[in-house]
């Protein structure tokens, strides 16, 4: 038997997403036809403006519906203090319990070089120019991307490049608490708390 085109083309679609490998595909699609109709437009919906409805903050380069974000608008948040992540999904994680009072930046990604990501795949160079500074006055750069070999790697030449622009800006890097090889996302809002607080020169 051939599967429907119309079933086919849904399995492609997820199997194009990270961690979704061909039975789950298609277990996902056939438990889709089951679903009343209205409920699939919902959701056909949501896909359809999930980017046309957002935008990317042109300061921090989180998503948001607004650009700037709420939190680089937010007059009680702490310009000076930056906090470096890999994705717009930490700055979710560290929000959570509401304690970090700075801002944030995020890269998008990581120096990943088996997978021919260089800094310049990344959010990276323009967290310099925020550095070096129009408006903005930077005293601390928190470096809070993965504690994974590429976040790592990632934070250490963040680090160089903020000396090399002799700028007296603090690198810190957070670490304390989180398990090594483990992402951001999934760590609880303690051990994330923690791992701030923690912070130490870098
Ligand atoms: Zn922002």
């Amino acid at each position: 038997m051939r599967i429907p085109k119309a079933i086919q083309s849904v399995i492609e679609s997820f199997e194009r997403l990270p961690g979704v490998g061909p039975k789950t595909a298609q277990r996902l699609t056939f438990y889709l036809l089951h679903v009343p109709q209205g409920q699939l437009d919902s959701f056909a919906r949501s896909l359809e403006n999930l980017k046309k409805n957002t935008v990317l903050c042109s300061v921090c380069f989180t998503v948001d519906e607004t650009d700037p974000c709420s939190i680089c608008c937010d007059p009680q948040r702490d310009t000076s203090l930056i906090c470096v992540v890999e994705q717009a999904l930490d700055v979710l994680a560290l929000e959570k319990n509401g304690k970090y009072k700075g801002i944030y930046h995020v890269l998008h990604g990581k120096i990943d070089p088996l997978n021919n990501i260089g800094p310049d795949e990344i959010y990276l160079r323009q967290l310099i120019e925020r550095v070096k500074g129009k408006g903005e006055s930077v005293k601390e750069i928190i470096l809070a991307t993965n504690p994974t070999m590429e976040g790592e790697g990632t934070a250490m030449y963040i680090a160089k490049k903020i000396k090399e622009i002799g700028s007296d800006v603090k690198v810190t890097r957070i670490g304390r608490g989180l398990p090594i090889g483990a992402d951001l996302e999934y760590a609880d809002e303690v051990t994330l708390q923690r791992a701030m607080e923690g912070r130490s020169e870098y």
